[in-house]
């Protein structure tokens, strides 16, 4: 039987801080090739993955999908214990990584060598392990996900091990994620003297009604899995140090986080025709540059999500919620592939000094994997 919790202090001394691999994919590749997976580095411009699969290619697949790089860990100093000790003192593992995501992966890696072991099943079990989430994320999952199609490799469903529940385990599961886009929009007047504006045209002005619109008219009232669209305003500059000036250009950055009604670019479109009229009524351009970091997606509740669900309640005695909240993840890219789940940890020191988890949590987590893999091929 594997340890998820040991496996998870052996990963933490892995100093694996995006791009760096430290050791970490190459001790799960190892372990893997030991318990009978094929297994197949797939680095792509510096990037180091880990795809192994058990089993037959073509053979119906359950894939789990994570990452071992780790943010930075500040100033080392001001951890309780290194941050790349792997420490275990009274049934707590701590260091960068403990939450996001090493006890995720240390949990599907021993679920799933232990299931296959134990109960092999008629069917394959994928395994796709990135180290560029918290990076770029250009050269992660979206470079494995394009090595499987080019070799014929397919998953028929897949668990993100992302930390998905707010504070208790089996609160949550994720089954979609609303899309983010940033729009920066440029206003272009007529400089001139505050004194005399009928020789200027005010860009502040046309940017403050457009503003303003985009604040007092919502752009939607939410769907049955998600909530309303939201919309922030994150910046608003035109650099002016005189007041005596109207200045000639002014530029806001909005972001949005967007939900299934929306793409980012139906919402650019949304943008360009509300500043059309704006610049109708005031003279002003307004031009929008759109930076769409992702789109929104939902796995529609159905077998799979219900499979889920069914052996999270029964190992935790919780009704998970099926939640589309949160920042993105790499399930944006695995939902191109196949229908998507998040099921994890419990998220509270995600990023934080002292980042630490129960070792109870990590083998709960590691059985519900393990439950999760029987039922998928009962
Ligand atoms: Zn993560």
């Amino acid at each position: 039987m594997i340890d998820a919790a040991d496996l998870t202090a052996r990963l933490i001394r892995c100093p694996s801080v995006t791009p760096n691999e430290g050791g970490a994919l190459v001790l799960l590749g190892d372990l893997l090739a030991d318990a009978g997976f094929e297994v197949h580095r797939v680095d792509r411009n510096g990037t180091p993955n880990l795809f192994a699969r058990w089993g037959r290619k073509g053979a119906r697949a359950l894939g789990f999908n994570g990452h071992t790089d780790v943010v930075p860990p500040g100033d080392p100093d001001s951890w309780t214990h290194p941050p790349f000790s792997g420490h275990v003192e009274d049934g707590v593992i701590w260091g960068r990584g403990a939450t996001d995501m090493k006890s995720g992966v240390a949990a599907f890696v021993a679920a799933a060598i232990d299931f296959v072991r134990e109960t092999p099943p008629d069917g394959t079990v994928i395994l796709t392990i990135t180290g560029d989430e918290e990076g770029p994320s250009r050269d992660g999952t979206i470079a494995i996900l394009d090595w499987m199609e080019a070799h014929g490799e397919r998953m028929d469903a897949c668990i993100v091990g992302e930390p998905s529940n707010p504070e208790i385990m089996g609160e949550m599961m994720k089954i979609g994620r609303r899309g983010s886009a940033t729009y920066t929009v440029t206003a272009k007047g007529v400089q001139g003297h505050a004194a005399y504006p009928h020789r200027a045209r005010n860009p502040l002005h046309a940017l403050t009604a457009y503003l303003n619109d985009l604040i007092a008219v919502p752009l939607d009232a939410g769907t049955d899995h998600f909530d309303p669209t939201g919309l922030q305003i994150t910046s608003i500059d035109c650099g002016n140090p005189a007041s005596n000036v109207i200045p000639e250009t002014a530029r806001a950055v909005v972001n949005i986080r967007f939900n299934d009604l929306h793409t980012g670019a139906s919402l650019e479109a949304e943008l360009k025709a509300r500043a059309a009229r704006v610049t109708q009524a005031t003279g002003v351009a307004l031009t929008i540059d759109s930076q769409i970091s992702g789109e929104a997606f939902l796995t529609q509740p159905g077998p799979f999500v219900d499979l889920v669900r069914s052996v999270v309640t029964q190992e935790t005695n919780r009704q998970p919620v099926l939640s589309t909240s949160g920042g993105t993840s790499d399930a944006r890219f695995v939902k191109n592939h196949c229908p998507v789940v998040e099921f994890g940890l419990v998220g509270a020191y995600m990023h934080q000094v002292n980042e630490r988890v129960p070792v109870a949590q990590v083998r709960q987590l590691k059985t519900i994997y393990q439950r999760i893999l029987e039922k998928y091929f009962e």
